[in-house]
């Protein structure tokens, strides 16, 4: 048996969540390469506070195991990549969505959506980065294939208390750009500064519409939010800027023109961690191994249990949360 949320939905499409304890036999079985886990750690991201609560339809089939990320151990494969002892992470690829995921003690997945968990990360570490530190990784890498330097100029990063935001910040710092962190919460502006940024800005000035072309600022943005954020950033983007588009917390609306981008050349780069290739992703998760700061990614993270996950899914979803919740599977 092992312990799991379980989603189920009502007839009047309410989602229900509650801890189940599950039959082995309950896990999701594979035509072939099937790999099955015993999950040390999960987190709760955005999109896990969309599943648990059914704010919007990111779950594609009830009953669901929420959870898209995971790490853990090998305990059985049918793939030819993994063996029992193994240590792995899952982001993405529909877990969570469309199969049962992490935030269990057991989960069974494709062996090809793994990922070899670096030598210098603990299981811990691992989810206290996620898809959020991950995806703020593919950012970063995003930024640096668009020739962005840290001569270049600032670097503005939205929602940065956030999961993505404060891996952005942290990781950003650490390769020497100056960061500019805006926030909904200024009261945070200690938390941010200890990740690196260099200056905090109010989120409000960018949420509200603004005008198609603005005073240039910014070499490279990191955008979380979407909407009215994200047009303003590409309109304040400098010329020959570049602009990562991951997020939507203020929504999935792009409410911009083309000035920035046929005036300014401004280049608008759109970073997706779920279906992600293969060689990106282990590329992403060895950088972060080299290059997160461990006292941020301590700063960053908090622990949680399996039955406080439940409760921290609305937390998130408001805007409430700072930085990264990690959940212990088994407490
Ligand atoms: P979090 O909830 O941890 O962070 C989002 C942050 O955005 C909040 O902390 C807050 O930061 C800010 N924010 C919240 N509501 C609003 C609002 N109405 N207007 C402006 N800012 C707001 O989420 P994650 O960091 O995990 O994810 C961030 C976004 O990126 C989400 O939309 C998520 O779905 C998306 N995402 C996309 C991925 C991809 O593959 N493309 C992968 C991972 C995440 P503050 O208070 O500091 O302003």
């Amino acid at each position: 048996m092992f312990r799991a949320i379980y989603l189920t939905r009502s007839e009047d499409n309410q989602t229900h969540a509650e801890i189940k304890a599950l039959d082995d036999s309950a896990l999701p079985a594979f035509d072939a390469g099937g790999v099955t886990v015993q999950v040390d750690y999960s987190t709760i991201n955005y999109k896990d506070g969309l599943a648990i609560t059914g704010r919007s339809p990111v779950v594609r089939k009830f009953p669901m195991v929420p959870g898209i990320d995971f790490c853990g151990t090998v305990t059985a494969s049918e793939h030819a990549g993994w063996k029992a002892g193994d240590k792995v992470i899952l982001n993405g690829w529909g877990v969570g969505e469309a199969y049962w995921g992490g935030l269990a003690q057991q989960a069974r997945v494709n062996g090809d959506w793994l990922v070899r968990l670096p030598d210098a990360l603990t299981a811990f570490d691992a989810m206290a980065a996620g898809t959020a530190g991950y995806t703020g990784m593919l950012c970063v890498m995003a930024l640096q294939r668009q020739g962005v330097q840290p001569g270049d100029g600032e670097i503005l990063v939205t929602g940065a208390t956030g999961g993505v935001g404060s891996f952005a910040v942290s990781l950003l710092s650490a390769l020497g750009y100056r960061v500019v962190a805006s926030t909904g919460k200024q009261a945070e502006e200690g938390y941010l500064k200890s990740l690196g940024a260099a200056e905090i800005m109010d989120r409000a000035g960018l949420s509200a519409p603004g005008k198609p072309l603005q005073k240039e600022r910014w070499a490279g943005v990191v955008d979380t939010v979407g909407s009215h954020t994200l047009a303003n950033a590409c309109a304040s983007t400098r010329y020959g800027g570049v602009v990562t588009a991951c997020g939507l917390a203020q929504g999935m609306d792009f409410p911009a023109s083309v000035a920035p981008f046929i005036l300014r050349g401004v280049s608008l780069i759109g970073v997706d961690s779920v279906m992600a290739p293969r060689a990106r992703r282990e590329e992403a998760w060895a950088r972060l191994a080299r290059e997160m700061p461990r006292t941020a990614l301590l700063e960053i993270a908090q622990e949680v249990s399996l039955e406080e996950a439940i409760s921290a899914a609305p937390k998130i979803l408001a805007g409430a949360v700072k930085g990264r919740i990690v959940v212990d599977v088994n407490r």
